[in-house]
């Protein structure tokens, strides 16, 4: 079976990313970081998701003491309410987070002998994050042609970003299509019983949702 490696975060993107996979018939093996963010809660979001979907996961614990982001330091807050199409880059951008996840993740695909890693990142409907952006992606698929082995053997492990160019509804649609357990999924990025709602995660979820018409039943779950 075709393997591949599935970064797993808990939130909805990358569980409608694992479930894509799945759907093209790989075996799929999820990288779930604990890397010190302000709550456990999608770490376990993510155990729950890969559990539901009977595949296989490992959870890295990593450290970033130095933080830099509103996601790592509790004492910086996190923007409540900012509008969803500016145009910096908010503080909860987290730095070299998807060159760090990735590298964990060529590592790990290499290692396994899988040929792919997905990720679900969105340019989109999203926050400005620069790791999120086609050119980044295009620019890191270059790097792992040329810095690992089965690059230059010609067997390239390629990064797969299915959602990349769709908006929120269109995720929360192939969500609902795939079967993802949304309610075990958790895209706040404060760590309360109940999302906040304000958060700019909250919020473009809360968007997908409503432009794809349908109830969230994520919003209330704990
Ligand atoms: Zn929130």
């Amino acid at each position: 079976m075709n393997k591949a490696v599935i970064l797993l975060s808990g939130g909805l993107d990358s569980s409608t990313t694992l479930y894509y996979a799945r759907s093209k018939g790989h075996a799929c093996h999820c990288l779930i970081f604990d890397y010190g963010q302000r709550h456990k809660k999608e770490i376990l979001s993510a155990k729950a998701v890969a559990r539901a979907a009977h595949c296989a996961f490992e959870l890295v614990k990593i450290a970033l003491p130095w933080k830099g982001s509103a996601l790592l330091d509790k004492k910086v807050n996190i923007p409540k309410h900012r509008k969803l199409d500016a145009t910096n880059i908010p503080a909860t951008y987290v730095p070299a987070r998807n060159i760090i996840f990735l590298s964990f993740a060529a590592s790990y695909a290499e290692a396994l002998g899988a040929r792919h890693i997905f990720i679900g990142a969105n340019a989109v409907d999203y926050s400005g994050y620069p790791d999120c952006r086609p050119a980044f992606i295009h620019a890191y698929q270059s790097m792992l042609a040329q810095g690992l082995k089965t690059g230059v053997e010609g067997k390239t492990i390629t990064v797969e970003t299915p959602l990349i160019h769709l908006t929120k509804a269109h995720i929360v649609r192939l969500a609902l299509k795939l079967g993802v357990p949304v309610e075990k999924t958790w895209s706040c990025y404060q760590g309360g019983r109940t999302p906040c709602g304000v958060c700019d995660s909250c919020r473009l979820r809360e968007k997908g949702f409503q432009e794809a018409n349908h109830e969230d039943r994520g919003r209330t779950s704990s």
